[in-house]
């Protein structure tokens, strides 16, 4: 069954909207946009000219996927997430082309988490709620909640805030046993940060050894 009554999404003309997939009320899907049987796309989404959605993906309510973005069979996107122009997902470990039997390996993308322009995500990884992961960086391992990873392969280089802003040392206004508290100076928000996140930070932001 189509979900498309009431036409309460938009869907360019030149869009493929395959049978059974589900479009939440105010999404627009832009040109050329390819969607795959049994998809699921929540509301108000924003899914950019040439974008694949594959079989069964996931999608949730307020995501951004921009231009020519392939979101693979194994893939979920949480709500507020936001995937970059050209950011790639990949979902098998050993790709060969003669392969019959490969395994889809699954790739989630946490409620509010943002990925750069460009940037490339191995899967099997979790990228954490509100992370942030910076354009071109190559993600080989799970990015944690709040987290900002760079480079190739990325590594944690600190922490940002919900409003996207880095948080800074001088903005830790509570140092607990198992985790820290940020104030944001550009909203004023709270973040939480757990310990071991910080901690790994510190060994591959190069601070301590
Ligand atoms: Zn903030």
């Amino acid at each position: 069954m189509n979900e498309r009554i009431g036409k309460s999404y938009y869907v360019h003309p030149t869009a493929i909207v395959e049978d059974n997939v589900y479009i939440g009320e105010g999404t627009k899907i832009w040109h050329f946009v390819h969607v795959r049987r049994g998809a699921r796309i929540g509301r108000n989404c924003n899914i950019g000219k040439g974008v694949y959605i594959d079989e069964g993906v996931r999608i949730g309510n307020n995501v951004k996927v921009q231009n020519f973005v392939s979101v693979y069979r194994g893939v979920t996107i949480e709500d507020n997430a936001f995937i970059g122009p050209h950011a790639t997902f990949t979902n098998d470990l050993y790709p060969r082309s003669f392969n019959k039997d490969w395994e889809i390996v699954p790739t989630v993308v946490k409620k509010g988490a943002s990925i750069g322009a460009n940037a490339t995500i191995v899967c099997g990884v979790t990228i954490g709620e509100y992370a942030m992961v910076g354009a071109g960086a190559v993600v080989t391992k799970d990015v944690p909640p709040f987290g900002l990873v760079v480079g190739n392969p990325a590594r944690l280089k600190g922490f940002v805030c919900y409003c996207g802003r880095p948080l800074k040392e001088r903005d830790v206004v509570h140092h607990g046993d198992d985790h820290l508290i940020f104030k944001c100076s550009y909203c004023s928000r709270e973040v939480l940060i757990r310990k071991e996140d910080y901690e790994r930070y510190l060994r591959e932001s190069g601070r301590v050894g």
